[in-house]
């Protein structure tokens, strides 16, 4: 069997998510299922939050796209089915862990990429209500939090040059 179609299908259903997971927490978690996702933006000391339950909106989708794909030999199906588990999984990593710090891993990382991200989302999470909002993306962010990171950087720098 040649893989290469099923594996360009999963990585552009990745790629895909990151449209999806953006227009799902604009319209869907910033709208009509804000009550899910309010106790992610006031948060109410609970290890696990309603907003957890998103999980669950994206994890069926994608495990009954691979187990129904996979028993029908609908291949491109089960790839879509990967593709989604496999966002699932680096959100996983960049909300849960990296931003929300929910397990004490990457505490400390000094990589342009994760100070980004991790700078796009606090902006996000700066806004308490339903109705506004930026940055409603996860793992792509618009130039300006680069642009913030980057100037950030070399303040420091030259503040080392300084002192040396
Ligand atoms: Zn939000
Ligand atoms: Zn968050």
């Amino acid at each position: 069997m040649n893989w290469f179609p099923f594996i360009l299908i999963t990585l552009f259903t990745f790629l895909a998510m990151e449209g999806i997971t953006w227009l799902t927490h604009r319209f869907v978690m910033h709208g009509f299922l804000w009550y899910l996702h309010e106790d992610h933006h006031k948060p109410t000391g609970h290890k696990l939050e309603k907003n957890d339950a998103f999980f669950l909106i994206f994890a069926i989708p994608s495990w009954l796209c691979i187990m129904l794909g996979l028993q029908n030999k609908l291949y491109w199906v089960a790839a879509i089915g990967f593709g989604i588990a496999l966002y699932g999984l680096a959100y996983f990593i960049v909300h849960e862990v990296i931003i929300h710090q929910r397990f004490k891993l990457f505490t400390r990382s000094n990589n342009s990429y994760i100070k980004t991200i991790r700078w796009a989302h606090k902006m996000h999470h700066k806004h308490l209500d339903k109705h506004e909002g930026e940055s409603f993306g996860m793992l792509m962010v618009a130039k300006k939090y680069w642009d913030k990171v980057r100037a950030d950087r070399s303040i420091q720098e030259a503040g080392k040059v300084n002192k040396v």
